[in-house]
């Protein structure tokens, strides 16, 4: 098999050898699960219950009127408790559904269908209906992204998983491989495309083979190796190294033909057209040098990270948790992560819940964590060097620092897709993806004031 790749980015550690072999295992219920109302791009879902209410697993619990959005579901049986704000991933409060778990809980029964029978209207509604989003981080509704005003030739499924330490859906190809292809072929049918490529790292053989027999004697069904690279993931990036193709800067995929779904998003489309089952759930990686009980694992949407911990075992070398605590002695952990280490986010508590772009929870020593305070950029040139958008971050972050925003985006910070390889490899330790986001911020408002 060649192995193909993309300009520029960074060669970095894997780590998958915490979690890469452990079979995917289903975390207990935590006694209350928190669910925000809005876990996607988008349009807030509205709350269709109120505290007092008995909820069943998979019953729709929040939605919207508009497009660009999608439905919450109730992952567990129980009473709601309250709906109200609550802390999520990102610092922010948002308003959640917080529901009280009733201690009997049965197996949820979805009703089996022919899913190879649904047009494509039928698909589409079930996308949608199911409240499914790009479960790779970015949470964009899934069936917006299936209504492309252009022609899609070729659907790519993201099966690269390039961020250090997350296996989940490496587990997700090697235990679900024929709900894999089955789901991207339902994506293919929707689009109307000819062709699916999967693009998977070939640090992943064994992916690569299970893939490749399931897909034996499919005429338009592909898989390409790629090199083990930061960031071959990325939509962009994927498309050049797998089909040859450059998506023009402020572009989307669509201008090329393409769609892009990763792994874990395209076995919940076969999920929910297959057995009408809403997002309740996904499979998460539990990994870091600091986590006593690493391992891959199917949790219930609204699962607080205190409780993944706590069942867990909590952090290596610490007292056992117990119902009411989680020790987290500060020379044993030193950083809490939601998402992948390079795109994830620090947690400053263990409250927020899990969502539907959770793709890890990942817990590092303090000797993993970087806690230099960042100096001048000595304009050494390795961020320029390996940004894979062939940006200037160094610009970037000296005029966002200054709050010369239109002159940040200038040097490209709107087409930046924070992807942190500039961080990485920053003598400086300049946090250029806070500066991008800050210029993202500061730009957008300006422009709506200007309106
Ligand atoms: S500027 Fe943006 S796209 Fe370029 S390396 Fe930095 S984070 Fe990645
Ligand atoms: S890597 Fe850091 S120090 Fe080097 S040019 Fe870029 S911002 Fe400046």
């Amino acid at each position: 098999m060649s192995v193909r790749t993309f300009q520029r980015g960074a060669f970095l550690p894997h780590y998958k050898e915490f979690t890469e072999s452990e079979p995917v295992s289903t975390l207990s219920l935590p006694p209350e699960v928190v669910i925000p109302l809005q876990q996607h791009i988008g349009a807030p879902s509205k709350a269709l219950v109120a505290a007092g209410d008995k909820v069943k697993v998979g019953q729709k619990i929040g939605e919207s009127s508009a497009f660009v959005s999608v439905p919450v579901h109730s992952s567990v049986n129980g009473t709601v408790i309250a709906v109200e704000p609550r802390p999520t991933f990102t610092g922010a409060s948002v308003e959640s559904v917080v529901i009280a778990v009733d201690p009997e809980q049965e197996e949820p029964q979805w009703p089996e269908q022919d899913h190879t029978a649904l047009t494509k209207e039928e698909i589409k509604e079930a996308i949608k209906e199911a409240g499914i989003v790009g479960m790779g981080g970015a949470a964009f509704p899934t069936h917006v992204k299936l209504s492309p005003p252009k022609p899609i030739d070729t659907i790519v499924i993201n099966a690269c998983e390039c961020e250090p330490f997350l296996t989940c859906d490496h587990r997700l190809m090697l235990e679900r491989t024929f709900d894999l292809v089955e789901g991207a072929t339902l994506i293919a049918r929707v689009v109307g495309a000819e062709n699916i490529v999967f693009g998977v790292e070939i640090n992943k053989p064994d992916a690569i083979e299970a893939l490749q027999k399931r897909i034996a004697g499919e005429k338009n069904i592909s898989v390409v190796g790629l090199a083990v690279k930061y960031p071959q993931g990325s939509e962009k990036q994927l498309i050049k190294a797998t089909l040859d193709r450059e998506v023009p800067p402020g572009k989307l995929p669509l201008e090329v033909g393409v769609v892009v779904q990763n792994v874990a998003t395209a076995v919940a489309v076969f999920e929910a057209c297959r057995f009408k089952k809403p997002l309740i759930e996904r499979v998460l990686t539990y990994s870091g040098d600091a986590a006593a009980n690493p391992g891959n694992l199917k949790v219930r949407l609204g699962t607080p990270i205190k409780h993944v911990l706590k069942e867990r075992g909590g952090i290596k070398g610490a007292p056992p948790p117990t119902d009411e605590d989680v020790p987290m002695p500060p020379h044993l952990v030193g950083k809490v992560i939601m998402g992948g280490p390079m795109t994830g986010w620090a947690q400053s508590h263990l409250d927020a819940p899990v969502v539907k772009g959770t793709s890890g929870i990942l817990l590092f020593s303090p000797a993993m964590v970087v806690k230099t305070a960042h100096s001048d950029c000595v304009r050494c040139g390795k961020c320029v060097d390996h940004c894979p958008m062939f940006l200037y971050p160094n610009y970037i972050g000296l005029y966002a620092e200054r709050g010369s925003y239109e002159r940040a985006a200038d040097w490209g910070a709107l087409d930046c897709f924070e992807c942190g390889i500039c961080v990485y490899v920053c003598p400086a330790n300049r946090p250029i993806v806070q500066f991008v986001r800050e210029t993202k911020r500061e730009i957008a408002a300006a422009r709506a004031k200007a309106k």
